[in-house]
């Protein structure tokens, strides 16, 4: 049953139970309505309630300052995402130097020279910025280029030339290569497949005293409401809500007001071809998502529905909200690390350690010198006791033990237990 297994798959993540059952109940009949949450319409009044509940409770849990950041919820995944950032960011590049080049060329220029003049900015100057650290960042980075073309697509840091070809760790931000203006610079806080994570935000990438600096975007879809988020540092940050928030079926986009309307508005399509560059896909457009309310088409609000209880859940049980989370999560990490360090015979932890992700542990099991049948016994013995979903990613393989925030601090012991007993048998 339920009771007896503790999942540690990587996503979708397992559930607070709790939070199913008031799911379960919700999709046969939302508050006595006789209708479920499935069926109601998303443009009922309870279904705008369910959608603010979730960002206030989203914006109060992080510190989301709102003045300055929009909450969205958007329908294509992180992998959609990957593209929003890039047609979104470079939109508001665009947008940017239109009003340079107004302002350059005073209010009576000519159309064509406008345009002729922005080509030449956007031929010479227009860079997006990559560092990539572990293969979701890598899918991001050809997902750039695979939208714009090479040319304007920089890899600024690439972990595997430190690393024989494979990730495992973050080149030091004094050697990253970043463009002079770049649309935006990219990156992927922890790496779900590698076992990377950021110890913490990029110093190089912070603003400056005047508030200028690089756009920065992260991609959080595997450590969010993990741990403390200087958000004001971003221009975007996103995650799938399939890990630590809820089910699969919705992603939320944290972008900062001031790259939307009225601040900042999107290039219009004509404009966009004349300057060869793509037309976004309206779903990909924070600007008309955001301006609905996340309500520009059909939403699943009973995805909205689950993220929201989960942060209700934990804003009941954490009174000082993302912190004591985050004390819990690293806690539940220390622990399995622990384990895994005292039998260094046994286990070959994958990233190096100034990186090791909290909620992505990444090891092999080499007890005997046969890396293939030791990790094959490793998997069935655990299963035999409850501990499932370790199998590492099918890219790399190995063991991956995925601490998300529903793995109880009883699931992350009884498992750093399994190690040891595992090892010493
Ligand atoms: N980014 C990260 C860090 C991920 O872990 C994943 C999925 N596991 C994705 C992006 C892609 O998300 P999706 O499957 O929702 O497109």
């Amino acid at each position: 049953t339920r009771a007896d297994i503790t999942y540690f798959g990587a996503g979708p993540a397992a559930l607070p139970t709790d939070v199913l059952e008031i799911a379960a109940q919700a999709l046969l009949d939302y508050n006595g309505t006789g209708l479920g949450i499935a069926e109601h319409s998303h443009r009922s009044e309870l279904a705008t309630n369910i959608i603010n509940e979730a960002k206030a409770d989203l914006a109060s849990f992080l510190d989301i300052p709102a003045n300055d950041y929009e909450v969205v919820f958007m329908q294509a995944g992180g992998t959609g995402e990957f593209a929003a950032s890039v047609y979104n960011l470079i939109g508001a590049w665009v947008a940017r130097q239109h009003a340079a080049i107004l302002a350059e060329l005073g209010a009576g220029a000519d159309e064509a020279a406008v345009v002729a003049a922005l080509r030449d900015r956007v031929e010479k100057k227009l860079k997006v910025d990559y560092i990539v650290t572990g293969g979701w960042s890598l899918k991001a980075y050809q997902e750039a280029i695979r939208l714009l073309g090479p040319e304007y697509v920089n890899l600024a840091a690439d972990a595997r030339t430190l690393n024989d070809g494979k990730f495992g760790k973050i080149p030091d931000p004094s050697t990253w290569k970043l463009s002079e203006d770049a649309a935006l610079v990219y990156y992927c806080d922890n790496e779900t497949v590698d076992g990377v994570e950021f110890p913490e935000f990029p110093a190089v990438l912070a603003p400056r005293a005047d508030g200028s600096g690089p756009i920065v975007v992260a991609d959080m879809s595997s450590n969010i409401l993990s741990r403390r988020v200087p958000v004001s540092n971003y221009s975007l940050l996103f995650f799938g809500a399939q890990k630590n928030l809820g089910c699969t079926g919705v992603t939320v986009a944290v972008v900062k007001k001031s790259l939307l309307p009225p601040t900042t508005s999107q290039p219009s399509p004509a404009l966009l071809r004349k300057l060869g560059l793509p037309v976004p896909p309206i779903m990909l457009v924070y600007e008309t998502i955001a301006k609905n309310n996340s309500l520009y088409n059909t939403l699943s609000i009973f995805d909205v529905f689950v993220a929201g209880q989960v942060l209700k859940k934990l804003l009941k049980t954490f009174p000082d909200k993302v912190d004591g989370q985050q004390a819990v999560a690293e806690k539940k990490a220390n622990l399995l690390y622990a384990a895994l360090e005292k039998y260094p015979d046994v286990y070959r932890i994958v990233p190096d350690k100034s990186v090791r992700s909290r909620m992505n542990i990444c090891f092999r099991v080499t007890k005997n010198g046969n890396i293939d049948e030791s990790e094959k016994a490793f998997l069935k013995e655990a299963t035999a006791q409850g501990l499932t979903g370790l199998k590492g990613h099918r890219s790399v393989g190995g063991i991956r033990a995925s601490n998300y925030n529903s793995i109880p601090l009883e699931g992350a012991e009884k498992l750093a237990k399994f190690i040891e007993t595992f090892a010493t048998a």
